[in-house]
């Protein structure tokens, strides 16, 4: 195997939203059709919105099929295929071929793809071979696009919107989306509304809203506080979005164990709970509410407001942490 076809897979890493899962980086670093100003890659390198080759499938398969049996001779278990890459992975002209390949070896096929060729029927041809597509939309004002996503000078907004709608009428596997919440750029209630009304329009599964979590590409370009996270998360509910967050929090919060405390901070770390919520899981353990005031001194959950009502969630991680390999 060359260098470069070992850099190819990853993991399996546990993903949040797909399990255990094998990352494919079918995408030399950091070769992009965006450079957005919170990408955790850094700078791209190249900047380009046409499609190429840059490995066989024929190499795809060979480091994909090499990391399975690894993973086997482990007895580690693998829920998906993952094409999460050091840049844009629909940029590759082989995708919709090395997706076909791969689904021989009978594991479900991801792609996360910022969305922007979408609006290319040959990249719509390719995804709909996938099991599982998410979008990224982190607006649909093109001035904050312009500032967020700093796009290819050839792309253009309404395309790609237009692109994501078509796809979604005749994708038949699980579409989500993702969005950034950018303090004052995309965090606003007026644009959030917005990407809410155009997201409902693609039915999406679930709709994540993620943040920064490692150190972004742009010095100085921050978060959303806890507060613009629980507003953000009610405008996509109100709108009857199935949305959940990807932030950072303290601690592991993945397990629910029977163990109210852990079971709480579990539900907290993917959603915002209402008070009203929190008493009902406290009481059918019959635990009290001095739980939640011992998780508020420790500063492992911060209490916040929406609404007139209370919420809670997991306190976000103080500082950005630093990508560790194969992350997703
Ligand atoms: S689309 Fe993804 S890889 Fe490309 S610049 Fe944005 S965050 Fe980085």
């Amino acid at each position: 195997m060359t260098m470069d076809v070992k850099r190819i897979t990853f993991g399996p890493v546990p993903s949040r939203r797909l399990g255990q899962s094998i990352g494919i980086n079918n995408i030399p670093p950091k070769i992009c059709t965006y450079s957005c100003i919170y990408c955790q890659l850094g700078k791209t390198y190249t900047l380009q919105i046409t499609r190429t080759p840059f490995y066989t499938p024929q190499e795809i398969v060979a480091a994909v099929k090499q990391k399975i049996q690894d993973a086997k001779e482990k007895k580690e278990a693998i829920n998906y295929l993952t094409f999460v890459a050091d840049g844009e992975p629909t940029l590759d002209v082989n995708l919709g071929e090395e997706i076909e390949l791969l689904k021989t070896l009978g594991i479900k096929i991801a792609v996360i793809t910022n969305s922007s060729l979408i609006w290319k029927k040959d990249v719509r041809d390719d995804l709909r071979k996938a099991d599982w597509v998410s979008f990224k939309i982190d607006t649909v004002d093109q001035e904050i696009w312009h500032r967020i996503n700093r796009p290819h000078g050839s792309l253009k907004l309404r395309d790609i919107l237009d692109g994501m709608s078509e796809f979604s009428h005749s994708f038949k596997g699980d579409l989500v989306t993702e969005t950034m919440l950018i303090q004052d750029v995309t965090d606003g209630a007026e644009g959030l509304e917005k990407v809410a009304s155009f997201i409902v329009g693609l039915s999406p599964k679930k709709s994540n809203i993620s943040i920064p979590i490692r150190p972004p590409a742009v010095k100085g370009v921050k978060s959303s506080d806890i507060n613009k996270i629980n507003r953000a998360f009610q405008i996509f509910k109100e709108q009857g979005i199935e949305v959940e967050y990807l932030i950072d929090y303290e601690g592991n919060a993945f397990a629910f164990t029977g163990n109210i405390e852990e079971d709480l901070l579990g539900i907290m770390s993917v959603h915002p709970m209402r008070e009203d919520g929190v008493r009902e899981l406290l009481s059918k353990a019959n635990a009290s509410w001095s739980i939640i005031e011992k998780l508020l001194v420790q500063k492992k959950v911060i209490q916040t407001e929406y609404n007139g009502e209370k919420f809670y969630m997991r306190k976000l991680l103080n500082k950005p942490r630093t990508i560790k390999e194969g992350e997703f």
